[in-house]
């Protein structure tokens, strides 16, 4: 048997960036530790290799009478197919391609007909679509089980036509039980919509198999980092409501007072669509799907016990937690270290060691405050291409940090705590700007 060391000593799969070196703010430089994998994933190597073979064949899709419009879009269909496998949908579902998970929920949105139940731990992205008048927030329970009950309850009290839940928390990591959820929303005719954006990269999903009627996730957060999102999903609503985006593609004929509208996948797609980045995204989940689900599951576990046992042997470490009975948990961490503030920790590590972790609260404001997190906290996030040695460099750097305070000096430049005498050269295509145009989202 091998030890968890060992299962994680090298990626599973090589991703591009994976042997980056990056500048220190000392003049040196370092193998940059990508931990922050959940905002967005690199691209996988094989990924890269494809885009750069398909490029050559890249044209516009569905109109074109090119050879290689034929083949681009024989690609584009091809890849939708290569989705719906994937993800195990059903025969009659439609797999519509969108630009991010955001740009899914939002789609799924104006089609639902009736009221939608969220919980109060979800992420903007499956928060902010829904929560209007239509929209009713169940507060999770410390524990899964109490959160089915209450969510049973919620239900059961009032008719709701959707359900949406987040598959894995990007705090905590903690996946729900989507089968039991299913069963429960479809007892009381009520369908169930999961924002996948944190499961896909790093289990697999069935949507059939799982009684998941709605399904949403990224590309650049499943190593293609090309722009293309997905909706996967029953399709009656899709083909009654309103279409999603209104122009070419989307329409049968179109008259100066009115237009008839397209049902499948082109109703919601209109305009040109991302060939490249949904030809990219079909050639990652090949990738994904070619893993031995047990190598897949351990490589990430090994990296998750060995940072939470480190994280849990620094006394001053609080990681957030939701449940105390989660059952899986992806490769997501998000703590707390007492007396630092996390946006300062998270630039001490980029600048002195060369770590690149996610802080602030995640875009998911409403989390973050009933975990009892104040200010910004931090977020390392791993996943295929994560070793070990990423995980350890982490440790160290924070113990360091904590034990011994920066070696460097910082200072506070207009509300950002900044490096003095940063002069880390960056590439002249992305040059140093006003980091009022850099630094906007869910920091706050
Ligand atoms: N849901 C979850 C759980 C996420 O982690 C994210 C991205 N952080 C999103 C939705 C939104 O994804 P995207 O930014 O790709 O639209």
């Amino acid at each position: 048997m091998s030890t968890a060391n060992e299962t994680a000593a090298c990626p599973l799969l090589p991703v591009v960036g994976g042997d980056l070196q990056v500048p220190l703010v000392d003049g040196s430089s370092t193998r940059y530790v990508n931990l922050d994998y959940a905002a967005s994933a690199p691209a996988l190597t094989s990924v890269a290799a494809h885009v750069t073979e398909v490029l050559p064949l890249y044209a516009s899709v569905h109109r074109g009478a090119g050879y290689a419009s034929q083949v681009s879009t024989a690609a584009y269909e091809h890849a939708r197919q290569v989705v719906g496998d994937f993800v195990g949908a059903r025969q009659d579902d439609l797999v519509i391609f969108t630009r991010n998970t955001t740009d899914s929920l939002n789609l799924l949105a104006s089609v639902v007909p009736g009221e939608t139940v969220v919980l109060d731990i979800e992420h903007h992205a499956n928060l902010l679509p829904w929560v209007s008048d239509s929209a009713r927030i169940v507060k999770a329970g410390d524990t899964v089980e109490d959160t089915l009950r209450r969510v049973d309850a919620e239900l059961g009290s009032h008719r709701a036509a959707l359900l949406a839940v987040t598959g894995a928390s990007n705090v905590t990591g903690e996946t729900l039980p989507l089968r039991r959820l299913a069963t429960i929303a479809h007892r009381h005719g009520t369908r169930l919509a999961v924002d996948a954006a944190q499961l896909v990269p790093h289990r697999r999903v069935g949507v059939a198999f799982d009684g998941v009627d709605y399904l949403a996730f990224s590309g650049h957060k499943t190593y293609a980092p090309f722009g293309a999102g997905v909706l996967v999903g029953r399709r009656d609503w899709l083909d009654r409501g309103e279409p999603y985006l209104r122009g070419g593609g989307a329409v049968s004929t179109v008259t100066l007072e009115s237009a008839s509208w397209r049902t499948g996948p082109a109703r919601h797609e209109g305009g040109s669509p991302n060939v490249v980045g949904v030809v990219a995204l079909a050639k990652a989940i090949g990738e994904l799907s070619a893993l031995d689900p047990t190598a897949w599951a351990d490589h990430e576990a090994a990296l998750r016990d060995r940072l939470v046992t480190g994280l849990e042997s620094v006394p001053e470490v609080r990681i957030h937690r939701l449940f105390a009975d989660a059952e899986d948990t992806v490769g997501v961490v998000s703590f707390s270290v007492d007396g630092l503030d996390g946006h300062e920790l998270a630039t001490v590590l980029s600048a002195e060691w060369g770590i690149g972790v996610r802080d602030g609260r995640f875009c998911a404001h409403p989390l973050l405050e009933r975990l009892g997190v104040d200010g910004p906290a931090l977020r390392a996030s791993f996943g295929v291409g994560s070793t070990i040695d990423d995980v350890d460099a982490l440790l160290t750097a924070l113990r360091s940090v904590i034990a011994d305070g920066p070696r460097w000096t910082y200072t506070v430049v207009d509300g950002q705590f900044v490096a003095e005498n940063d002069h880390r050269p960056r590439p002249d295509w992305a040059p140093e700007l006003d980091p009022s145009l850099t630094s906007y989202g869910c920091a706050a």
